[in-house]
């Protein structure tokens, strides 16, 4: 059963994102995967449907791993898991028809502290299969969300052409991350020596009410911003689950979570 996220009044969502300056400087929030050592290993899980999408997934993939401090592994392909469930220290990547929602791409971290403990990153094939969309725009968007799930945030929110996947450029032209990216996730990743959230070969049991899919959140924030929305769900045990949702043009209607 799809559960929608009421939509929170815009004037209670006061953004407490500034500006982001043009050297590295946007990570998202705290978040980070807890990892013993560098360079890590991070999962990926190939639930993407299409012999294209299967070849941008495998070129993100390649992308990222170009990081000093991540290997992005995309498995082989795992067959259709379109509600894209997460499993435990590893990040799933997903592309369906998830409908006219208004979003092209989502990404979702669940939290144990600033830990990021498992990930999704969702295309909407609703927009991103129709013409009206080519292969650069799409690998625009899932080297986004997959960029997400490693806890970086946005380089820039105005709509600036930026030459990063991570910039909310209009024509989403921009299928790679650049040099501010990889020093992002350097200055993430410098400390190491914790107990890995990371499951490099099968999943791990997650811990925390955020992945259990009967856990309701206690609380749940909507901060819509020029072109894109965060939603925070906080969970009584202190775990949460952050959405981030880039939008394709028009109306901004409630998010599907499901
Ligand atoms: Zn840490
Ligand atoms: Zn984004």
């Amino acid at each position: 059963m799809k559960r929608l996220l009421a939509i929170v009044t815009a004037a209670a969502a006061v953004s407490a994102v500034a500006a982001a300056p043009a050297s590295a400087g946007h990570a998202w929030g705290s978040y980070h995967w807890a990892t013993a050592s560098n360079p890590f290993i991070v999962g990926l899980d190939n639930n993407l449907t299409t012999l294209g999408w299967q070849q941008l997934g495998k070129s993100s993939s390649m992308d990222w791993s170009a990081s000093v401090v991540l290997d992005a592994v995309l498995t082989d392909p795992k067959g259709d898991n379109k509600r894209c469930k997460a499993s435990g220290g590893r990040v799933e990547v997903c592309n369906g028809k998830y409908g006219r929602n208004g979003w092209l791409g989502l990404a979702q971290i669940w939290l144990s502290g600033s830990h990021i403990t498992e990930a999704t990153a969702k295309m909407n094939d609703t927009y991103l299969a129709s013409s009206s969309y080519n292969d650069v725009n799409r690998q625009h968007v899932l080297c986004q969300e997959v960029g997400h799930t490693f806890g970086l945030g946005h380089q820039d929110e105005s709509g600036a052409d930026l030459n990063t996947c991570m910039d909310y450029a209009k024509t989403l032209d921009n299928p790679i991350p650049d040099a501010h990216d990889y020093e992002q996730l350097e200055l993430i990743y410098n400390h190491g020596g914790e107990s890995s959230t990371l499951a490099t070969t099968s999943a791990s049991t997650t811990t925390g009410m955020a992945g259990r899919p009967d856990a309701r959140p206690y609380r749940a924030e909507r901060n819509d911003h020029a072109n894109h929305t965060e939603i925070v769900e906080q969970f009584a045990d202190g775990s949460k689950r952050i959405t981030d949702v880039i939008w394709a043009d028009g109306p901004r209607p409630v998010v599907d979570r499901g």
